[in-house]
């Protein structure tokens, strides 16, 4: 197969490309379709073409999101520093993944997979400059601001895979990263792209970059697990007893809380900047401003669910 110079596969399209929870719902692709010729026109000169700093030039970051009393800018630094950690942890466990591939399509899609969230890491510290945070203090700020929800939340999930990565389970480490962490923290990506499209339209716009990109990572890795249950489907118990085990991980560390302390600020922004956020609907029918914490954080948790629902019983694993 070979990369063609022809139209930006829908999928991968700034304009054309479905939301990531529909997306991630609805459609199939799979190692083979997602290799590095795909990348490299569909991504590289495709999603990512003219973009700077994870967004169009001319999205602006407006000046309250400068303003360090700021509940709004608040909230989202936080919310970047725990996240932009979240992608540097994916990158150096997806190096196992593409060591351990067992073709060369997986072996290419991982490798354009940790190239992805390497950017996304590299994006979320990069918008904590355009909010002022200055280069040589991104590590101290980030620790100070996510430090603590780091610690309760990325670590224990990090201590859970380390032993699946370290045996070279590559198949464990798939589901792992597809069901357990990305599958978990897309939705949250979603609300964060719908929060800020109007607040911060240069947040939202890196936000709608990963999205595309997390399309494919769970898509393709619900693909690649369902073709390996086909050819061995003995390891089937062997996988769902991963699954629950991470399920039950993911009962324990305080994901709850630390969304609701990210809501709360975002709430005392947002009725701080009414005005800015004017008739928005950050879903069809739903003005932002008549939105509450709980609202938001349980949309969030039902996009969650019902995504991790339907990958899992596309890949077979759906007890
Ligand atoms: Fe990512
Ligand atoms: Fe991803």
């Amino acid at each position: 197969m070979t990369a063609t110079a022809g139209p930006i596969p829908a999928e991968a399209g700034w304009d054309t490309a479905p939301s990531l929870v529909d997306g991630a719902m609805n459609l199939t692709l799979t190692a083979a379709d997602c290799n590095l010729d795909y990348w490299l026109a569909a991504v590289a000169q495709g999603t990512l073409a003219g973009l700077v700093r994870g967004h169009h030039p001319d999205a602006a970051t407006p000046a309250y999101m400068r303003d360090p009393a700021d509940p709004l800018r608040q909230a989202l630094v936080s919310e970047l520093g725990f996240r932009s950690v979240a992608e540097e942890k994916a990158t150096r466990a997806i190096a196992t993944l593409v060591e351990t591939a067992p073709d060369l399509d997986t072996m290419e899609f991982y490798s354009t997979q940790l190239i992805d969230e390497a950017r996304h890491a590299r994006v979320f510290r990069g918008h904590l400059v355009e909010m002022g945070v200055p280069v040589q203090e991104l590590d101290e700020t980030i620790r100070r601001e996510s430090g603590a929800d780091i610690e309760a939340v990325l670590v224990p999930l990090e201590e859970f895979s380390a032993p699946v990565l370290e045996a070279g389970d590559f198949i464990g480490g798939v589901i792992l990263l597809t069901v357990l962490v990305e599958g978990v923290l897309a939705p949250a990506a979603e609300l964060s792209e719908r929060k800020w499209r109007v607040l911060d339209p240069a947040a939202a716009q890196i936000e709608r970059g990963a999205g595309i990109d997390e399309i494919r990572h769970l898509t393709v890795g619900s693909s690649i697990v369902k073709e390996h249950l086909v050819a061995h489907p003995e390891d089937r118990g062997r996988l769902e007893e991963l699954v629950g085990r991470g399920q039950e991980l993911w009962g324990k560390v305080p994901v709850v809380d630390m969304l609701g302390r990210r809501e709360t600020l975002f709430q005392a922004g947002l009725d701080r900047h009414r005005d800015a956020a004017g008739d928005y609907e950050i879903w069809p029918g739903r003005r932002i401003v008549d939105t509450t914490v709980e609202e938001r954080i349980t949309q969030g948790l039902t996009w969650s669910a019902e995504m991790q629902a339907s990958r899992l019983a596309y890949m077979g694993l759906g007890a």
